[in-house]
């Protein structure tokens, strides 16, 4: 499967969109008309799925083409309007092939509750896919839809859109659905157990096992690089989280595993210089300073 520089008139990358969005439509991701699909095939050049179309009945023939500005370049139907949520990602993520955005039912129903998913509790989703931020809410369709991701993308394959869906990408379309389907089962299963009773996080060390293996694997997670970043404790995203901080109300507080990157990382990794922490001791400092009246 060729998914860079292939061109518009690929087939067989039409027809992986088009499997892709059965896989949506039956797994109950995007009802009706729901949700949008892309690949990008060139320097300029992106397929989408149209709009106003059901994503579990499309053929080849109905996928379009945009260029990355979102003008529409091939294709009979109406590109979607939430492209521009895809390019934005493929301009941010040079290394991003492909994006796939839909409403799965249990990963939505954090994006409306505001509720952040909680790590250290399935080994899976620990190695694959680490924490998954919740970008603010903004009317679909326009480019000020489409950024309010930007702050979250550098570190991260998965974003939940808040009171909307989710939007997942990768190296190539069905790398990207993966993520999603990975999600959803996990807060199906998150939701399931919490009626059962409740929910438990692994131990500390059995964590830190899961993230010594995500780094043997190769995979990269926010908390190799972030030096206060607690192992379980939705924090990696702060500098994203200034409009929407999202609140654990439904699931147990997260336990405290702090340091992690002394043991997970060694002295390899490599820490970005300044950033959220100076931040943040700065906001408490003046907050400190405001309530003293000084
Ligand atoms: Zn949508």
């Amino acid at each position: 499967m060729s998914t860079w520089n292939s061109g518009i008139n690929d087939r067989q990358l039409k027809e992986d969109i088009c499997e892709i969005g059965r896989r949506l439509y039956n797994k109950g991701f995007a009802a009706a008309n729901d949700g949008n699909i892309s690949i990008r095939v060139g320097d300029d050049a992106v397929l989408c799925s149209p709009t106003m179309i059901c994503k579990g009945f499309m053929k080849p023939e109905d996928i379009c083409a945009v260029d990355m500005n979102g003008d529409q370049i091939a294709g009979k139907r109406k590109r979607t309007s939430e492209v521009l949520l895809h390019l934005e990602i493929m301009r941010n993520r040079p290394d991003v092939k492909s994006v796939v955005h839909c409403h799965p039912p249990h990963a939505t129903a954090f994006a409306i509750a505001n509720e952040p998913i909680p790590q250290c509790i399935l080994p899976e989703v620990e190695v694959f896919m680490g924490e998954v931020p919740i970008a603010p809410y903004e009317t679909p369709g326009d480019q000020k839809f489409a950024e309010t991701v930007t702050p979250f993308l550098k570190a991260t394959n998965t974003v939940i859109l808040k009171n909307h869906g989710t939007v997942s990408f990768g190296k190539s379309v069905e790398d990207a659905y993966w993520k999603t389907e990975i999600l959803d089962a996990y807060c199906r299963m998150l939701l399931l157990a919490k009626q059962m009773g409740s929910v438990e996080y692994l131990n500390e060390q059995k964590s830190r096992e899961l993230l010594d293996l995500k780094k043997k694997w190769g995979f990269d997670d926010p908390r190799f690089h972030n030096e206060d970043c607690d192992l379980c404790g939705n924090s990696a995203f702060r500098e994203g989280y200034k409009e929407n901080i999202p609140v654990q109300r439904a699931f147990p507080k997260a336990p405290d595993y702090p340091g992690i990157m002394q043991e997970a990382c060694g002295t390899a990794c490599e820490t970005p210089a300044g950033g959220a922490s100076e931040d943040l001791v700065q906001m408490i400092t003046n907050q400190v300073l405001a309530a003293l009246g000084k």
